[in-house]
């Protein structure tokens, strides 16, 4: 009889400030837009998985929201709950820095690394946004800085939005991962429904045309998905918390919304792989990123 082929399998957490690059990293490591990005800090709301396999090792991906020490809203602290929490229950830990950039905040995700490791825990560094530094020693002092920890087993340089030292990272990921079946079939990519992939890329665009003017707070719920032939019919609704905002997302004769209708339409029909018709409604609703009910009815549980 001839021996299985040894399988590894394992959760892989991506941890780190808001706005390292965590979400982008992951999607270019998927080669599929999973997870939304944006200049924007805190654009990644819930923990979302990516599944990447290859040959005799799935390494299941949880881009989390970032971490920071701002839990004032209850939205915040659900966010932060999330990628706390997620920090406990993984099988390897990637810690998400900046090349160019070191703060507090990163020092209290160390923290939280060192307070959450378990046992069996790995914990990987990536330095990220390689491509903006200049001159590639000034990387020297930021790997010494990770390594002084003892807490990381490797230190991966990586540029995500360039594409550059991805293949690298996933061999490194998939070396660490414990041994044992795989969780998800070879073809799956995430755990979200196409319904929560239109709900975040509709959230992206909506971030993307309105930078600072928009509210932060947000949420795009589907209201309606038929799958029709050829066209999947889609109706999203905005709910934002006052009704200025209201106007601003609409914009001038409804511009804006048009816009941002169009962009999404076209990332969900690349993603979905099929016709799509989208149509967006803008709705109020006061006050929902700090009432726990409400944000409860919104989806975020
Ligand atoms: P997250 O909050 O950690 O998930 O960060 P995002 O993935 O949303 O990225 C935040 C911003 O950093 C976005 O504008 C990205 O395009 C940008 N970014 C991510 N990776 C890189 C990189 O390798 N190089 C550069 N120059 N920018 C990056
Ligand atoms: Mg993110």
């Amino acid at each position: 009889m001839s021996e299985m082929p040894q399988t590894r399998c394992g959760y892989v957490g991506l941890l780190g400030r808001p706005n390292v690059g965590k979400s982008t990293l992951m999607n270019h490591v998927l080669k599929q837009k999973i997870s939304i990005t944006s200049r924007r800090p805190q654009t990644t709301r819930t923990n979302v998985l990516g599944i990447d396999t290859q040959d005799n090792n799935q390494a299941i991906y949880v881009d989390t929201p970032g971490i920071h020490r701002r839990t004032d809203r209850v939205l915040n602290a659900y966010m932060v709950n999330n990628a706390t929490t997620a920090s406990r229950d993984v099988d390897v830990s990637v810690m998400v820095v900046e090349g160019t950039r070191w703060t507090s905040e990163d020092e209290h995700v160390v923290r939280l690394l060192q307070k959450n490791k378990g046992d069996n825990t790995r914990c990987l560094a990536v330095i990220n946004k390689a491509d903006l530094v200049k001159d590639k020693d000034t990387l020297l002092p930021v790997i010494q800085q990770l390594a002084e920890y003892e807490l990381f087993d490797e230190i991966v340089p990586l540029s995500a939005l360039r594409n550059e030292g991805i293949e690298r990272f996933r061999e490194v990921v998939f070396r660490h991962l414990p041994e044992g079946p795989h969780m998800f079939s070879a073809d799956d990519i995430t755990d979200q429904t196409e319904r929560q992939l239109v709900e975040e890329i509709v959230r992206e665009k909506l971030m993307r045309q309105l930078g600072d003017e928009i509210p932060h707070s947000a949420v795009v719920r589907i209201e309606k998905f038929t799958n029709g032939d050829p066209v999947t019919e889609i109706f999203a609704d905005i709910y934002v918390e006052r009704s200025s905002q209201k106007s601003i997302v609409i914009g001038k004769q409804g511009k804006r919304l048009k816009l941002i209708g169009s962009e999404a339409r076209k990332d969900a029909e690349e993603l979905l792989q099929r016709p799509i018709m989208l149509h967006l409604w803008v709705k109020v609703r006061k006050g929902w990123t700090n009432d726990p009910k409400l944000m409860q009815r919104l989806g975020y549980e």
